[in-house]
């Protein structure tokens, strides 16, 4: 199989040609969300960027195994090693299993990600299911020589692994600094050096979620999960590993050095970061007040927003940008990103009416499927692949009015390639509120169709009545050569 997809690999700061280790199988590994509190926004955005990772692999007739965790367990508070588990202060705060907890969130999730119409990954293996494979995963660390036991811990010896490979090359942390800066802090640490991260934590006696190793009653540290779980599922090399850039240090970092200390080599080809989201130019965060869970979005209940916003206008103004440029929300880019979304799913649904009148093909439309091939593989480049859309958009709603014509060609062309990319690929889906939906849009169609009749018989009392009376609830009808369209 050959296809000219390129991605920006964050290991070699370049796009690279995507070549499978084992075509036609691609392994792909997401890190997913910590389940403790609500969905928002950072959660979407990775969320949505590897859902068009995966559904565009499939598109080019790759087989993906695509693995997206769920943390679990071992995310402490401050920093990656010290505090409380944030899962089990929650369980311990109100009285609940932790795994109360987990399944709560997890499920709230789901059905987050479902409004956004993420697709669900091949597996989603939790961190806390995998503990044996985590164990092992220490083992073959201290086996090697390159992590050490204290009080019952385990770390991972920084120092001794960058003298052999290169701790930091993919944040481009300088390490020598990272050492020296950080060497003489207290003389407290079960850690010999402050840069020396743990693999294994033996659990506080108060500390509510552990498990029996050979090291102590504990729990794993955070970047554990992801080595065990990406190569017990994926191999000890697979394509692609992907998350937020906030990952990057010291998470992705530190799961570079576990499995090149336990396997002697990298597990990873293609590494893949999106960049953040910011609220009104600012970093989203609690103390802020700009903090907006995605449930907040879909139901419009936060004060920075002015009305509810439907998940596919969240969806479609994140793939308005690039995956690594930032995305800024506020509450006005958000009603442009819905009249623009409006305006897109306008025209396909006229698209969908169109009729052709025999005629020369149109070099544009005949050249739009390559256009947004194009797009995709550089780097998925999404709102490249929307601006042509909007274009063909253009043309389609010329051909809708009476003022250009398309060829039968064309127009199959035209359709297949809009369902291809709205639907398939970039995953935007007409907003359905199913069966009571269906029976409204029924409803107008048989009221214009008596308007059309009554003016067909020249009963225009009974045709006024109709248009002034839908007009009055808002609704805005045209006349067409074929009838009559209507929206709301
Ligand atoms: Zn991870």
């Amino acid at each position: 199989m050959e296809t000219k997809l390129t991605i920006y690999n964050s290991l070699s700061r370049r796009k690279e040609l995507f070549v499978p280790l084992h075509a036609p199988h691609v392994g792909l590994y997401v890190c997913g969300p910590t389940v403790y509190g609500d969905g928002h926004l950072g959660h979407a955005r990775p969320a949505i960027t590897f859902d068009i990772l995966f559904r565009y692999l499939t598109h080019l007739g790759y087989k993906v195994r695509y693995v997206r965790n769920i943390t679990d367990v071992g995310h402490l508070e401050h920093d990656a090693d010290e505090g409380e588990d944030k899962i089990a202060k929650k369980a311990c705060l109100e009285s609940l299993e932790p795994m109360e907890v987990v399944q709560h969130y997890t499920l709230r999730y789901h059905k987050a990600m479902e409004r956004l119409n993420v697709l669900p990954p091949s597996i989603e293996p939790h961190a806390s299911g995998h503990i044996i494979e985590q164990i092992q995963f220490v083992q073959k660390i201290l086996d090697a020589g390159y992590a050490y036991v204290s009080e019952g811990s385990v770390y991972f010896d920084v120092e001794k692994y960058n003298k052999k490979y290169h701790y930091g090359k993919l944040s481009g942390r300088n390490i020598d600094e990272l050492l020296e800066t950080t060497r003489a802090l207290d003389g407290q640490s079960e850690k010999r050096r402050p840069a020396d991260f743990a693999l294994w934590k033996k659990a506080a006696p108060e500390h509510i979620m552990h498990w029996p190793s050979p090291w102590s009653e504990g729990f794993p540290g955070w970047h554990l999960e992801c080595s065990a779980m990406g190569t017990k599922y994926l191999g000890e090399e697979f394509d692609i590993h992907g998350g937020g850039m906030d990952l990057m240090f010291p998470h992705h970092e530190c799961e570079i050095a576990q499995s090149c200390a336990a396997l002697g080599h990298e597990s990873v080809k293609y590494w893949m970061h999106n960049n953040m989201v910011t609220i009104n130019g600012q970093k989203m965060g609690k103390s802020l007040g700009n903090f907006i869970t995605l449930d907040e979005f879909f139901s419009g209940t936060h004060p920075l927003l002015s009305q509810p916003f439907a998940p596919m206008t969240i969806r479609f103004f994140i793939l308005q940008a690039h995956y690594r440029s930032t995305v800024d929300f506020s509450n006005d880019a958000l009603i442009s990103a819905e009249r623009g979304f409006a305006r897109l799913m306008e025209a396909y649904a006229r698209l969908k009416k169109l009729t052709h009148a025999a005629e020369t093909s149109n070099g544009e439309i005949r050249t739009l499927r390559a256009r947004c091939e194009e797009a995709m593989c550089d780097d998925l480049n999404t709102p490249i692949v929307i601006s042509h859309l909007f274009d063909a958009a253009k043309f389609i709603n010329s051909c809708a009015d009476g003022k250009a014509t398309v060829s039968a060609a064309d127009l199959k062309e035209l359709q297949d390639v809009f369902r291809l990319f709205i639907e398939d690929i970039l995953g935007l889906q007409v907003e359905d509120n199913g069966e009571k939906d269906d029976a409204y849009r029924k409803a107008v169609d048989l009221l214009l169709d008596i308007r059309l009749h009554a003016k067909q018989n020249k009963d225009w009392a009974t045709s006024d009545r109709i248009r002034n009376e839908l007009t009055a609830l808002g609704f805005s009808i045209k006349d067409t050569k074929d009838g009559f369209e209507w929206s709301l």
